[in-house]
């Protein structure tokens, strides 16, 4: 099969992102795309290449006293009759245009353009971001080899629009169970119903005020949401259980732990299961590179509100944020796009941070 990365395409990260996006790899699938990426890398003689499964990883060694990872993930969700690009104008139209092959054409851009960035530099492309964590190829790479992340600062090229979004916050899954006793209704007083005592449940959900926390200049909004609701037993039966699948949304200021405390607090007397918990991400912009990056972009950062890879990165001690040209309300959309005038503008912007002064 004939590597559709070539060297004019590769040159330019807009041609660059069409010819990614137009390799089909839906989350499973990245065997061909991981192929040609691999294949491209391993041509480049500044660089050291080691592939895992479908993700495939190169580093500078220039012998810089500072590592940075700029890491982009190579799947995209299912194609939605947006397949392969299109341009219209401005405008790229496909799967994965926004999340994330634009931001995967900047790292692949300069993996083979920047034989001696300022920092050595790790590309890594990995596989199965948009499914099951298990599969997720950072996931892979950290057990089977964690040195390949070693790095000061790490980029996620996730669709930001061109901001950076820095840390991340946590979430939590919970179930509130409410229980009572089962009886016929027609002799209703004989049970105590327990979707009833879930309007105690609700009415905390209703009236709970949500904490803003400021961190590093970014503002974090939190949420403590009812998610789902389940419970009756039949249409003549007072029901003796009833469960509130809640969500809380937490800002990186508090461990999973200290999140978990709180929403038992917040339903004390009610019975508590956590369901799963994985923390969020501190902005951790102070490191050098980090400032650095923030100066090559000349905006604030802002704080990312959903979960991303940058928490694997800072569970690993490496402060990391998300910056890419895509629109991240677009990203998983049928009319998924991005604005050819963003990748320009991210490329330069990466260019002035990482090529030599
Ligand atoms: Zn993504």
């Amino acid at each position: 099969m004939e590597n559709p990365l070539t060297p004019e395409v590769l040159a330019d990260p807009v041609a660059l992102t069409r010819a990614l996006v137009d390799i089909e790899s839906v989350s499973l699938n990245e065997k061909e795309i991981a192929h040609h990426v691999e294949e491209v890398l391993r041509s480049v003689p500044h660089l050291d290449v080691q592939r895992h499964q479908n993700t495939v990883m190169a580093r500078t060694e220039v012998g810089r006293s500072q590592r940075v990872v700029l890491a982009g993930h190579l799947d995209t969700v299912p194609l939605n009759d947006n397949f392969p690009s299109k341009r219209e104008g401005d405008l790229i139209y496909g799967c994965g245009t926004s999340d994330m092959k634009s931001g995967v054409a900047y790292a692949l851009h300069l993996a083979v353009s920047l034989a001696e960035p300022r920092y050595d530099v790790t590309y890594l492309f990995y596989e199965a971001e948009e499914i099951d964590s298990r599969y997720n190829g950072l996931t892979l790479v950290a057990n089977a080899h964690p040195e390949w992340l070693a790095a000061d600062f790490a980029v996620l090229l996730e669709p930001t629009y061109g901001v950076v979004e820095a840390g991340c916050q946590g979430t939590l899954r919970a179930i509130v169970t409410t229980t009572g006793r089962r009886a016929h209704s027609a002799r209703s007083w004989r049970g105590v119903n327990a979707i009833h005592a879930a309007g105690e449940a609700l009415n905390r959900l209703a009236g709970y005020q949500a904490r803003t926390v400021t961190i590093d200049g970014c503002i974090y909004r939190e949420g403590l949401n009812a998610v789902g609701i389940h419970g009756g037993v039949a249409g003549n039966v007072v029901p003796d259980r009833c469960e509130i699948e809640v969500n809380y949304r937490f800002a990186p200021d508090r461990s999973p732990a200290e999140a978990e405390a709180h929403v038992r607090e917040v339903f004390a007397g009610l019975e508590v299961n956590l369901v799963d918990v994985a923390p969020g991400a501190l902005p951790g912009l102070t490191a050098a590179p980090a400032r650095e990056f923030l100066t090559a972009v000349g905006e604030e950062p802002v704080a990312k509100l959903g979960w991303t890879d940058v928490a694997r990165f800072a569970a690993l001690g490496i402060p990391a944020l998300n910056f890419g040209p895509g629109d991240p309300n677009l990203a998983h959309a049928p009319d998924e796009h991005v604005e050819i005038g963003k990748i320009r503008d991210g490329a330069a912007t990466l260019h002035r941070w990482l090529a030599p002064a």
